[in-house]
């Protein structure tokens, strides 16, 4: 045998093989458009109306990290493969009352009243194009005949007998899963990226299909957030086609508003007491400090992300030349005092941090930011933390500083830490003193007491407390600790 001759039978072979491969690739777009046929396809002049009940985990300010707030939605629904209308009520245990939020999207426009707000709210650009995907926790109709208007190509993998389809909308990849058995969409995942929590992953699970004449819908949709730590469900019921969906919102004659201008980031630096400087940054309505001993820094808070981090770290090493940022020290977990903690790890810092905290720092000095790199990203480097569950003293002869570990007497968080400056007779804390810029004394509140009774249960001779957050908002950021004292006596 020559070797052309064996050359020809597995060159035709491999060219067989590139054929078929190329064949198989080029045909999974049939999936898609027999998805879109059976999924995002009605009767002209006619939309899809429906009632929906979900679940809904939100990561507010509670007492500890990745702890959510447990909310029951319920609402309805109105879409067709380019319009989307939803009226939705919120209800919580914890919460007084119920919130409502009305959303209607057209191809052209996107109004939103957020819950708890009477006005639209301005939507920054993008967000447009970001409902396709937030509609389709509950509808991915819309979606679906998006990514078939730009005939998005597959992906040239397979997967378990799925067809794939990926396309970025604004900042998000969202890949589309639809099973080739049946074309129907089985899954859809969003990576998107989280400034605290860098690339996040959200799915939405697709099951339980009912029909409506030709239209396949999902009837269950299950979500999981941040990489499947939050699991919500989504339930969608009595769907039926109607000739017009209500106007939930109406534009005003000048469209929709828009965003505020952003303010920019600065820092503003002020001498709190000798070796302690106050740097306030007004874009996040924080305030943060820098302690300087003989040979380093000590920087407490840094609000939330890596940006606002490096921030600080460059206006500390204006401040003090030649000295490293020996700790980095956060309040409490919650986003304004902790957000800004890879910049500072990213530098070889100690991460100092109160009881419970140690896996969400490993998490957040972990996440991988690779959608929008920070400097830790660029540049990884070892997380060094140290956990604090009752006090550390860091003192070099020239400043003391004194860490308590306060926990649940502030009645906000199980991890909260205050500083107290024995010398300057100053405590430092992130946002429980609180006392009104105006006005009489007012009664003391929950938080307020904590602080109060953490304070004079220790013995700590304070003559000043100051806090971290909120800047704005008509309360001393400065307090003189005798009004503390003052609220504490005020009656009911
Ligand atoms: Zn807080």
């Amino acid at each position: 045998m020559s070797l052309f001759q064996l050359r020809r039978p597995l060159g035709g072979l491999i060219g067989l093989l590139l054929a078929l491969s190329f064949t198989s690739h080029a045909d999974a777009g049939r999936y898609l458009r027999a998805c879109c046929r059976q999924q995002a396809t009605l009767p002209a002049g006619q939309l899809v109306q429906a009632r929906y009940t979900e679940t809904v985990l939100e990561l507010e300010h509670n007492a500890a990290p990745w702890q959510p707030t447990a909310y029951a939605g319920r609402g309805g629904l109105w879409w067709s493969a380019a319009t989307f209308a939803r009226a939705d009520t919120l209800t919580a245990d914890t919460r007084p009352r119920p919130y409502y939020s009305a959303t209607q999207w057209t191809p052209t426009a996107l109004l939103y009243r957020d819950y708890g707000d009477q006005d639209l709210l301005p939507l920054a650009p993008g967000r447009q194009q970001d409902e396709l995907f937030r509609a389709a926790r509950y509808a991915p109709g819309p979606l679906l005949a998006w990514f078939g208007q730009h005939r998005v190509a597959p992906l040239p993998d397979t997967s378990a007998g799925l067809a794939r389809f990926r396309a970025t909308l604004h900042q998000t990849v969202v890949t589309l899963s639809i099973r080739r058995a049946d074309a129907r969409l089985v899954r859809m995942a969003l990576l998107a990226p989280d400034e605290l929590r860098g690339d996040v992953t959200t799915t939405y699970d697709y099951a339980d299909y009912a029909t409506l004449g030709h239209l396949a819908y999902p009837t269950r949709i299950e979500v999981r957030k941040y990489d499947g730590r939050l699991r919500e469900e989504v339930r969608v019921r009595e769907a039926r086609l109607v000739a017009a969906a209500p106007v939930l919102l109406a534009a005003p004659a000048g469209g929709p508003p828009r965003p505020a201008a952003e303010v920019l980031p600065t820092v503003q630096v002020q001498v709190l007491a000798p070796q302690l400087h106050l740097l306030a940054l007004p874009h996040t309505n924080d305030q943060v400090l820098v302690a300087e001993f003989a040979t380093f820094l000590v920087v407490a808070e840094a609000p939330l992300n890596s940006a606002n981090g490096e921030l600080i770290i460059r206006e500390a090493q204006r401040l003090a030349p030649g000295k490293p940022i020996r700790y980095f020290v956060f309040g409490h977990h919650h986003p304004h005092y902790a957000g800004g903690l890879r910049a500072f790890v990213r530098l070889g810092a100690t991460i100092l941090h109160g009881p419970g905290d140690a896996g969400y720092v490993r998490d957040l000095a972990t996440a991988p930011h690779t959608l929008q790199p920070d400097s830790l990203q660029r540049h990884p480097t070892p997380l060094h933390a140290e956990e604090i569950t009752d006090r550390k003293t860091i003192a070099d002869g020239t400043l003391e500083m004194t860490i308590y570990c306060i926990g649940k007497q502030s009645e906000h968080t199980n991890d909260y830490l205050i500083y107290y400056f024995p010398q300057h007779k100053l405590l430092f804390e992130d946002d429980l003193a609180g006392v009104p810029s105006q006005g009489p004394a007012r009664k003391a509140s929950a938080r307020q007491r904590g602080l109060y009774q953490a304070i004079t249960e220790r013995g700590l001779a304070v003559d000043t407390v100051v806090q971290s957050w909120p800047v704005r908002g008509g309360i001393k950021t400065i307090i003189p600790f005798r009004e503390l004292t003052e609220a504490m006596s005020v009656g009911p």
